[in-house]
């Protein structure tokens, strides 16, 4: 696996100041940006707005509450009042990127655009769980995890409050595309690994590329094993979306879902891609002194989550770290009596 480059430009923040609430910023004359808020750690997702010939397209919505419906309704009585709307598009089924979509749609009788797994997805994931599956409990008991565990698990189902009711048709983005119906400059490029299909959009007319939550600034988005997938390798797939990113122009600007506008993508995916490969070698290390467990592995990895939902995903993502190595033939798996799975091998350097 390639190292990191060090000569590579440091990232660059062309925007001083971010939006509040109900405020947009021109990035050019066809694309702003604006952010609402959150109720968590991760406090802003930031959406933007793409005009297209038949008007704007809203590229991404927040999650749902009163408090963001009054902002976009805030936003079209001023900012936009009078400008045509054309379109919603939501990168990915997560929340607050999709939470309003069907409000947004259903308000102004819009389109939404969505790819064909997300908006699946978006559809069919399950609310809030009363219980915890037997299969739920079976995939954190394999992982030597213990009954709590399973019972915070949970919480990756707890959003139905936060989701309004989805539209009951999309338009269909696709891979190396134009936005259906609308057409235009915009292309539609796929990530995979944190989600199952997201939908970036790049110009090169315009050098940006609206990267959702497949390229951040500052933080590392989640690439996880879900308890709904669980013999996943969500990591490999990460890593080609990555080398993908890597293909585009050096100078555009990257749009991100959280953080600043930056431009420096090259940068970013190298230092995204040498983050993984630290986390790999956690695990290489410590599988190599003794078999190890998920739960062990996660608590290597991730010594200190601040929150029960970030246990839960710091299991996730240490599993699809364990699984891309078992996929690579560098580690072994093998059940103790009591059904545990225990993670063996590991000597040496991950590039060997
Ligand atoms: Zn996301």
């Amino acid at each position: 696996m390639p190292g990191t480059d060090l000569e590579l430009p440091a990232l660059k923040f062309p925007f001083q100041d971010s939006p509040r609430p109900g405020e947009l910023i021109e990035i050019t004359p066809d694309v702003r940006w604006l952010r609402l808020p959150m109720p968590f750690g991760l406090d802003h997702v930031n959406l933007y707005l793409v005009r297209v010939e038949a008007g704007w397209v809203i590229v991404d919505t927040g999650l749902d509450s009163p408090e963001t419906r009054d902002i976009w309704e805030g936003i079209f009585s001023g900012p936009m009042q009078g400008e045509p709307m054309a379109g919603v598009l939501s990168t990915h089924f997560h929340v607050d990127h999709c939470g309003l979509a069907g409000y947004l749609t259903e308000r102004r009788r819009l389109p939404l655009l969505m790819s064909y797994r997300e908006y699946f997805t978006m559809r069919g994931w399950p609310g809030d769980l009363a219980e915890v599956p037997w299969q739920h409990a079976e995939f954190y008991r394999k992982g030597g995890c213990g009954e709590e565990v399973a019972r915070i698990g949970r919480l990756m189902f707890n959003f139905a409050k936060l989701l309004s009711p989805p539209p009951p048709s999309f338009l269909c983005l696709r891979d190396g595309e134009p936005l259906p119906v609308f057409g235009g400059a915009w292309r539609i490029i796929m990530g995979e690994g944190h989600s199952p299909e997201q939908a970036m959009l790049f110009s090169a007319d315009d050098a940006i590329l609206i990267s959702g939550d497949q390229l951040l600034p500052t933080i590392t988005t989640n690439v996880s094993v879900s308890v709904i997938n669980p013999e996943d390798d969500p990591l490999g797939r990460w890593f080609a979306s990555l080398d993908r990113l890597a293909e585009l122009p050096a100078d555009i600007l990257v749009l991100p879902a959280h953080g600043a506008p930056f431009y420096g993508i090259k940068t970013r995916v190298a230092e995204l891609r040498a983050h993984h490969e630290e986390q790999l070698q956690v695990v290489l290390d410590l599988c190599a002194t003794r078999p190890a467990s998920l739960f062990e592995i996660t608590q290597a990895m991730f010594p200190y989550p601040s929150t029960d939902f970030d246990q839960i995903l710091a299991i996730g993502e240490s599993l699809a770290h364990i699984r891309y190595l078992v996929s690579h033939g560098r580690l072994e798996c093998s059940p103790d009596k009591s059904g545990v799975l225990y993670y063996r091998g590991g000597s040496g350097d991950l590039s060997v």
